[in-house]
């Protein structure tokens, strides 16, 4: 890497997308940003916009073959833009990994022991890790001489105490399968929970905050002066709140019963509880922009879709203000918790003896700042937090290759 090599590649790919973004660490610009979908069908598209040349988004559709296809299609449109991956100013490559396992806890410059490890893995997230696994290879093939690093969701869970890690199931078979709560999202509740402490003007050692990572997928973090000390997602992302597809907490025993009652195969309940539960499968919609919509149409399959999310992010809010003992935050963010103002006041409505209550027209606001949505006189602040898990990515990536 050369002194003037200020710029790192953000990958985060999925089973049959690229997500990317090219920044400049200088002050965090980002100078390109694009999405590869639908990797391997004949319909793939490529929509790149080159934000550092003020050019408009270009779209191009036509069957990508695989990652390596993808990746370089990507390079492709970046060297349009003079900012190849051959630039001398590229220093280093970050690729979100969603498991780290116990091992990683830290981003971590990539070599083959490291991507061994990453592999050794597979069996604890078989969705998610072969896809960072295939862009991290495909990555280092195109520049085998820059540093590659992973950035894990698990690791800011790492702090986790044993208590909150562990599930109350025999030690022993647990501990053969790597059983435990890892939590996910990592990087978004770390960067939400240290901007939330700098909304309150705050180091985040001095605050609690409660982190409600709201997506498609959904996650909630008990974050105490900077550390995590519970999450709601397990060993997998199907644990905890109810998400755009996935049931979230649900009672083990109705995987038995499906098996044995209703004849489903492992697989079959796999796609039940991760791709047909949650939102969608309550309602048919995962969006919560339509659910909304279907609400104040009186639509009461979509209402009811609505009063579960709120509940269990309800009893998240409670739990893990019990956890935590003092709570100085609870934050917003991801789609929902950002765009959906309606699940914000449902969230929070009723817990006033418990410090908390929303501004109906703070919470009204559209923007995309940080910001308080909380009455003067409420103990707890409410915030609504954007998240940047490529920038958290990015600066992780820079301050390693830089140390
Ligand atoms: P992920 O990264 O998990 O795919 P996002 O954080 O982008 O998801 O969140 C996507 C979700 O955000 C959508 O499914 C939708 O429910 C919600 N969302 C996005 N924009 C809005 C909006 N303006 N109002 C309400 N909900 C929104």
């Amino acid at each position: 890497m050369t002194a003037t090599a200020t710029r790192v590649l953000v990958l985060n790919s999925g089973s049959s997308s690229v997500k990317y973004q090219l920044i400049d660490m200088n002050d965090g610009t980002r100078l390109a940003v694009g999405l590869v979908e639908r990797i391997g069908e004949q319909t793939s598209r490529l929509a790149h916009t080159p934000l550092a040349a003020g050019g408009d988004k270009r779209e191009t559709e036509g069957a990508i073959a695989d990652h390596d296809a993808a990746l370089k299609a990507v390079a492709a449109e970046l060297a349009a833009d003079g900012l190849g991956l051959d630039s001398p100013q590229l220093a280093a490559i970050g690729h979100r990994v969603v498991h780290g396992g116990l091992k990683f806890t830290e981003p971590t410059v990539i070599d083959d022991a490291v991507l061994k490890e990453i592999e050794r893995l597979v069996p604890v997230a078989p969705l998610h890790n072969p896809a960072n696994i295939t862009g991290i290879r495909t990555a280092q093939a195109m520049r085998p001489d820059l540093p590659q690093v992973a950035v894990f969701d698990t690791a800011f869970h790492a702090t986790m105490p044993e208590y909150a890690a562990r599930y109350a199931i025999d030690v022993e078979t647990a501990d053969a399968h790597r059983i435990r709560r890892y939590g996910f999202h990592g990087t978004s509740h770390a960067y939400v929970s240290r901007k939330t402490a700098a909304l309150l003007g705050k180091d985040p050692s001095e605050v609690n905050v409660i982190v409600l990572h709201l997506g498609n997928g959904a996650s909630a973090s008990a974050v105490a002066g900077g550390r995590c000390v519970d999450t709601s997602m397990g060993l997998t992302p199907l644990e905890g709140l109810v998400m755009g597809t996935r049931s979230g907490d649900i009672d083990p025993a109705v995987t038995f019963h499906l098996k044995r009652v209703a004849g489903m195969s492992t697989d079959e309940i796999d796609v039940l509880l991760n791709k047909k539960s949650g939102l969608i499968g309550l309602c048919g919609d995962n969006d919560m922009r339509e659910i909304r919509r279907r609400i104040d149409e009186g639509d009461e399959r979509a209402r009811l879709a609505f009063d579960i999310y709120i509940h269990r992010l309800k009893k998240y809010i409670g739990a893990y203000s019990a956890v935590l003992g003092r709570v100085d935050a609870v934050a917003f963010t991801a789609g929902v918790g950002e765009n959906a103002a309606p699940v914000r006041e449902a969230a929070v409505a009723g817990l006033e003896e418990m410090g908390m209550a929303v501004d109906a027209s703070l919470n009204a606001v559209r923007s995309d700042e940080p910001r308080l949505i909380s009455p003067e006189y409420a103990r707890v602040a409410v915030a609504v937090v954007p998240t940047d898990e490529e920038l958290e990515i990015a600066q992780q990536t820079y301050a390693l290759v830089n140390a």
